[in-house]
């Protein structure tokens, strides 16, 4: 395992699961299985199917969970040197995103841009960073600047499930 200084964090890079399902404890089980130590993102935003079933749950559109604790290094950008200094966020889904995914992810690119004093311009898709990756499927400086997605939730209170 390895540590991150949280004073050193300057970026953010923003992922999808490209899974039109998942969890913090299925994406998990996935990477467990693909050799990492843990799940590879630090948080995860989900889509309201938790599960493979085909049933819509209200109370997880839009949930944000924790993966790995921000000051242990996320596997989930190796090129560019992106999963050094850098928190990693995981959209559950495909091309298509929840309005309540949105706000979310709004909501904590903000609190830790803020926290971390992260430049607008370290704000990445994994693309942005790995030119042989579509991920996340939505360009993420269009959508920083209020182009793509919605924003009308302004808090995650209550919303954060477990401490990050
Ligand atoms: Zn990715």
């Amino acid at each position: 395992m390895t540590y991150q200084s949280l004073k050193n964090i300057d970026k953010i890079i923003i992922h999808c699961s490209d899974s039109t399902w998942g969890s913090a404890d299925e994406i998990r089980k996935w990477h467990l299985a693909r050799g990492f130590d843990d799940v590879g993102y630090h948080l995860i935003i989900q889509n309201g199917h938790p599960q493979g079933s085909t049933e819509f749950s209200e109370a997880h559109d839009g949930l944000l969970q924790p993966g790995r604790p921000l000051n242990v290094q996320g596997a989930h950008c190796r090129a560019g040197g992106g999963n050094s200094n850098s928190i990693g966020i995981c959209m559950i889904g495909k091309t298509e995103f929840t309005d309540k995914q949105w706000n979310t992810l709004w909501e904590v690119v903000n609190t830790y841009r803020h926290q971390f004093l992260i430049s607008n311009m370290a704000i990445y898709g994994h693309r942005d960073l790995d030119s042989h990756k579509t991920c996340p499927n939505f360009d993420v400086q269009e959508w920083f600047q209020g182009k793509i997605g919605a924003r009308t939730i302004n808090s995650l209170n209550g919303r954060i499930l477990g401490p990050i």
